[in-house]
């Protein structure tokens, strides 16, 4: 077979441009909408997807990139790897694969966990011993064929063996020996006739994403890669292979795919420029395709197209053939910036979503192929977008860059511990194990329709200021009734806890229908940090004084961190993340410091994702920490001695981050710590931990309320690894997505069984 890949994306957005299949989805689940309604507007969606990739030019397009849930879940339900207890079920295929994605009644879900570093979710599959692998089910090669019959012949993506296998799990009957690696030899049978099928159906080519191999992986792992490649390589009757590795360099495992035989080999160039360097080391590429993905997959800037053609020129005399390609799936990034009606048109230039990375993947591979001089329009175009973005007002701020420069390494440094302990109980005087929660409190539906209201316009500011007081004063009421010891306001203003500050901060800009699938039809819409960043006034600072005034208890204010407003953000690539990270810092330390002048003496500054950007590979973890705990640091470090700093993490297996917890220097520690709680409190006594601790002891995930003894056990359990000066009790996370019934019986449960465990101190 000669067909080339030319251009290409290696995946798309899957949940509509209006996000229509979250809609189909949410009605399915609740029996307004039937299968075949669902069915009909997937195939919809997959229709719509291959004609408008196909029609922009790309010479290879991407096919089995559609996905009802997740796709590392239709793998494993495509080679039956279906735990037991939900084939018990006796569902149809469809609704076992909800059952697998959101659990029943009686059966918990598989685990939902983080795609490598980007903030897509998927499913853990469970494999074990008895784990029988087999082609159970025939998407990708029916896709294939429904594409084929709409007049487009598509690249079926699947995610490769071993990254299947490294992101499973063994199941409960696995001996503490195995490991779903073990299963290889099985699962590729499965694999050769997959391939062996879909050549029949007649696709000359298959993509496989082995992404696992951007992270530290061992010998053993490396061996199984070779083993695999070589084992799927020799097979007689099967398409071409594109195995794409991306989110990092590809390190060890690069010359292993570069020697196996296989077709084509896809590197992310984006996330690891110095990929380009790897390659030319690797000989063995002579007779391959190199699929160069110099288009951001993940982040939603225009590409600086001269520089991608002269990367790419660079490469030319290392393989067979250069294609062009995205640097990952566009599965992170929303599907077009067209629509994008109020966003600032000077801005909106500097962006490509979707739609338009597609395009700049044409133009590439024309420019490569053709010459420069056939795409001399759009290359002018993008440097000037690029240029303008570069030196345009609203992206520098002389005056952040000058508050950066006069830091100094005490602007990270608060007094001695002891003192400010001191200080604190002098100020708060509180009981051993005081009570608080964690910020937010149920979401109801008066709030958000006051809030949309505004928004609207429909209703006016004074207005809206009078409802949020009102629930205000209720939370706070109903905190002290409980008899919790800090008090919150309860955030009935926030959206959401990154977009509510990105709004109010200079540097940010928001989008109307920028969505990204975060997990299953769960859908978020990041702000864009385009610029400096500066505070122009207060953002919290009236919510906090207005629930102080009402009570005697502290009100904490509540704050998020600057690493989890970056993660959660789509950021600049024009300055290092620790620059942007600095600048967000600054402005909470004037939000906290604003605080503390209108008397709120306890400020939290939540940082949940700080262990979300840890990067894949350990060697580049302990810089990323260090600017994340700098960042933190610079945040908190602007108060006095009598103001309390708390901070809450958002996890249970912390191993990786400790030592960085510790580093933070905040007074007050809430973890959420559902499955693990204790040994997160040893975790902390080993390094030395010696500050407030919160450990969760209600796991507000679930609408089940904790009674009181289950929670005073759990309180004595803690008393054994931590002394009573220093442990808070505290629910896991937020109650934001709770219903009040519960919540106001959970927390009367929490505080009840506090003044018994204080009792026996
Ligand atoms: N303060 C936030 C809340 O209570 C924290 C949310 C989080 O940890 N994700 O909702
Ligand atoms: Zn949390």
């Amino acid at each position: 077979m000669t067909s080339t890949i030319g251009s290409t994306v290696l995946g798309y957005p899957r949940i509509g441009p209006n996000r229509e299949l979250k809609r189909a989805l949410e009605r399915y689940w609740a029996s307004r909408g039937s299968e075949a309604e669902l069915r009909a507007v997937a195939r919809e969606l997959r229709a719509d997807t291959w004609r408008s990739l196909a029609a922009a030019g790309l010479d290879s397009v991407p096919g089995n990139t559609f996905s009802f849930y997740d796709h590392v879940l239709d793998t494993a339900v495509m080679v039956d790897a279906v735990p037991r207890r939900f084939t018990d079920l006796g569902l149809n295929p469809l609704d076992t694969y909800f059952a697998m994605a959101r659990g029943v009644a009686s059966t918990s879900p598989l685990e939902m966990t983080k795609w490598f570093d980007t903030n897509y979710h998927y499913l853990v599959p469970e494999i074990g011993p008895s784990t029988q692998f087999s082609l159970a089910d025939r998407t990708p090669v029916e896709q294939y064929r429904e594409a084929a019959e709409l007049g487009v012949t598509t690249r079926p993506v699947l995610v490769g063996p071993l990254t299947f296998l490294l992101l499973s799990k063994p199941d409960d009957d696995a001996p503490a020996s195995f490991l779903p690696l073990d299963k290889l030899g099985d699962l590729l049978e499965v694999y050769a006739e997959l391939l062996r099928q879909l050549r029949r159906a007649g696709a000359e080519w298959v993509q496989l994403d082995e992404p696992a191999f951007a992270a530290d992986r061992s010998q053993d792992e490396l061996d199984a890669l070779r083993e695999a490649y070589h084992a799927l390589g020799e097979l007689t009757d099967r398409p071409n292979l594109l195995v794409a590795g991306y989110f990092g360099n590809l390190g060890d495992a690069l010359p292993v795919v570069a020697s196996s035989p296989v077709e084509a080999l896809g590197v992310d160039l984006v996330a690891a420029p110095s990929t380009v360097d790897t390659l030319s080391m690797c000989r063995s590429l002579r007779d391959k395709t190199l699929v160069a993905g110099l288009v951001d997959g993940r982040n939603i800037w225009r590409t600086d197209l001269d520089q991608a053609l002269t990367t790419a020129a660079t490469l030319l005399g290392l393989a067979d053939e250069v294609a062009v390609s995205t640097s990952c799936s566009l599965l992170h990034v929303p599907y077009d910036v067209e629509v994008e009606t109020r966003l600032d048109p000077r801005v909106k230039s500097w962006l490509a979503f979707a739609a338009q990375k597609v395009h700049e993947v044409v133009v590439l591979g024309r420019a490569l192929r053709e010459g420069r001089d056939v795409v001399a329009t759009e290359l002018a175009e993008a440097r000037e977008a690029v240029a303008d973005r570069a030196t345009a007002e609203g992206v520098r701020d002389d005056r952040v860059h000058a508050r950066l420069a006069s830091l100094r390494p005490e602007h990270t440094r608060r007094g001695d511990y002891a003192a400010r302990q001191r200080a604190q109980q002098q100020s708060l005087r509180l009981p051993p194990l005081p009570t608080t929660t964690i910020g937010s409190f149920p979401q109801t539906t008066d709030v958000r329709k006051a809030r949309a209201a505004l928004r609207t316009g429909e209703l006016d500011p004074t207005t809206y200021t009078d409802r949020m007081r009102s629930e205000i004063e209720r939370v706070i009421r109903l905190q002290e009734r409980i008899g919790l010891d800090v008090l919150v306001h309860g955030e009935p203003e926030r959206n959401d806890m990154v977009q509510y500050f990105a709004e109010q901060l200079t540097g940010f800009a928001a989008t109307d229908h920028g969505w990204v699938q975060s997990y299953g039809s769960r859908c978020v819409r990041p702000p864009i940090l385009y610029g400096d960043v500066a505070r122009p006034e207060p953002i919290t600072v009236e919510w906090a004084r207005f629930a102080q005034q009402l009570t005697d208890k502290p009100v904490k204010g509540m704050l998020t961190g600057p690493v989890t407003i970056l993660a959660w953000s789509f950021v600049r690539d024009d300055q290092p993340m620790a620059d942007t990270a600095r600048q967000v810092a600054l402005a909470i330390r004037d939000e906290t410091r604003d605080l503390e002048a209108e008397g709120i003496r306890v400020v939290q500054v939540d940082e949940p994702a700080l262990r979300e950007l840890l990067p894949l590979r350990s060697q580049r973890r302990k810089a990323y920490l260090d600017w994340a705990v700098e960042a933190f640091r610079l945040a908190t470090s602007g108060v006095a001695d009598s103001t309390q700093i708390h901070t809450h993490l958002c996890y249970s297996e912390f191993g990786d981050v400790i030592d960085a917890i510790v580093a933070l220097d905040a007074d007050v520690t809430s973890i959420e710590a559902a499955r693990s709680r204790m040994e997160v409190l040893d975790d902390l006594n080993a390094v030395g931990f010696d500050r407030g601790v919160g450990p969760g002891v209600y796991d507000i995930h679930s609408p089940r309320v904790p009674d009181q003894a289950e929670i005073a056990d759990l309180l004595r359990a803690a008393l054994r690894a931590v002394p009573a000066e220093r442990l808070w009790v505290n629910p896991d996370c937020g109650l934001k997505t709770r219903a009040y019934a519960e919540v106001d019986a959970a927390l009367a449960n929490m505080v009840r069984a506090t003044a018994t465990v204080r009792e026996s101190l």
